[in-house]
């Protein structure tokens, strides 16, 4: 059937690579064509053929509050009536600064930049000029945006198309990109036991969820705490996704681990291009133009991104994220019940408003146990569920998210369609 969105895709893909800006969204993984969306309200999609789709994908994160949520919408209308970007310092974003120092147990300064990209790739920056050391390491499966350090058997995008190495990238940056699997202590501890004095830092999502939804085991963090003191190495927790949606204090308050510098994006900008990376103020200071760590934007502190993350950040801490986790768990485990019910073997991780339905009969601990699911079940269950107009993550390696704009009718829809998907 010939539909607007195909027809857009069409053209696309003459003027923008494989026809998106963001691999993911060309949905190959999952033998698709990707939905071009006319409209966004609470967690509704519109596609240009009218077609609507409750969303559990959320921007890859961001909508927290669902789309269009109305003091939000509202603070960037009037900021952009103040103009859209002045290069100069403005109100909100020192309001903004103070409200994710004062949510984050760890942090006691903040640098807004303008993705989650830019965060991790200053936060290493910064790492390697406080310890004078070069390598890092991280984890296989963690995604830490496309900077060429962290496109080391990244998970993300890499993971879902297999892509072998990173073209593009020199073998002597990713030198220094040491790799352990996730939730391993003993593998990290043998790293630092053989390059321990020139590691500078240790980058890892607290809850991996980039290769699906992966679960720190009880001890891990705590563990890389305890190596990084050990080694005088940095502990960078990369909160992009998990940082106001862990928990509104991020991953670092709901485990009560205090890492050294710590990355956001997403949900700060409530859906407007931002990142930030901040830290303990001694580590901090060394950046420009206090100290001699080069750092820059043309559109950092950007006063519309500073308004939507202002206003969402400004909701959130009034939010019931206890209640929301609770009906996540409801949905996401009557889900797994309606799919195993029909003999598919399932695995359904959740925390926070996070739950990944993993098609495996055993549990995921790191991206080699992911690599394991069924991606052919996968596939079957997102093109039913589209089909159906539930709009999910076109990759088993991402995590499914819910806002609190999602009402009880939205999740009875949705566990109504996964009854009719036939395996
Ligand atoms: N870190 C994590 C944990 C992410 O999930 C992402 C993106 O999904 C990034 C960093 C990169 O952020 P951005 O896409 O805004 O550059």
């Amino acid at each position: 059937m010939d539909t607007t969105s195909r027809q857009l895709f069409e053209k696309a893909q003459a003027v923008i690579p494989g026809g998106v800006n963001s691999p993911v969204r060309a949905c190959h993984n999952v033998d698709s064509q990707p939905l071009f969306i006319a409209e966004a309200h609470g967690c509704h999609l519109t596609d240009v053929d009218g077609r609507q789709y409750i969303d559990f994908v959320l921007s890859w994160g961001p909508m927290i509050l669902g789309h269009d949520e109305p003091s939000v919408t509202r603070a960037v209308c009037d900021a952009a009536h103040r103009g859209t970007s002045y290069g100069a310092p403005c109100p909100d974003e020192v309001k903004l600064a103070e409200a994710v120092v004062a949510a984050m147990p760890s942090l006691e300064m903040v640098r807004m930049v303008n993705s989650g990209t830019e965060a991790t790739m200053s936060a290493l920056r910064l790492a390697r000029a406080v310890t004078k050391r070069d390598k890092v390491l991280k984890f296989v499966g963690c995604y830490h945006g496309h900077a060429d350090p962290f496109l080391a058997a990244a998970g993300s995008g890499l993971a879902t198309f297999s892509i072998p190495g990173t073209p593009g990238v020199p073998a002597a940056v990713v030198a220094d990109t040491l790799l352990a699997p996730y939730n391993d202590l003993d593998a990290v501890k043998e790293c630092f036991a053989r390059h321990g004095e020139s590691i500078a830092a240790i980058i890892v999502e607290p809850v991996a969820a980039n290769m699906g939804l992966v679960l720190p085991k009880p001890g891990f963090l705590e563990g890389l705490r305890a190596i990084c003191d050990q080694h005088q190495s940095l502990l960078i927790f990369d909160e992009v996704i998990t940082g106001f949606r862990a928990a509104f204090g991020g991953a670092q308050a709901r485990f009560k681990v205090d890492p050294d510098l710590t990355t956001f994006g997403k949900i700060i900008g409530g859906g407007l291009p931002v990142g930030a990376f901040g830290g303990k103020r001694r580590f901090m200071e060394l950046i420009a133009p206090r100290g001699g760590v080069y750092q820059a934007g043309t559109l950092s502190g950007n006063p519309l991104a500073m308004a939507a993350g202002l206003a969402t950040l400004g909701i959130l801490k009034k939010s019931d994220y206890a209640a929301l986790e609770d009906r996540t768990r409801a949905f996401a485990f009557s889900l797994r019940d309606i799919i195993t019910s029909k003999g598919v073997p399932l695995q359904m991780p959740t925390l926070a408003s996070m739950f990944c339905p993993y098609f495996s009969e055993h549990e995921v601990t790191d991206f080699a146990s992911a690599q394991k699911c069924d991606q052919k079940l996968f596939t079957s269950f997102y093109k039913q569920m589209r089909a159906q107009g539930i709009y999910l993550a076109p990759s088993g390696y991402e995590t499914g998210m819910v806002s609190f704009a999602h009402t009880d009718d939205d999740f009875s829809r949705a566990l109504d369609a996964a009854r009719k998907v036939l395996f």
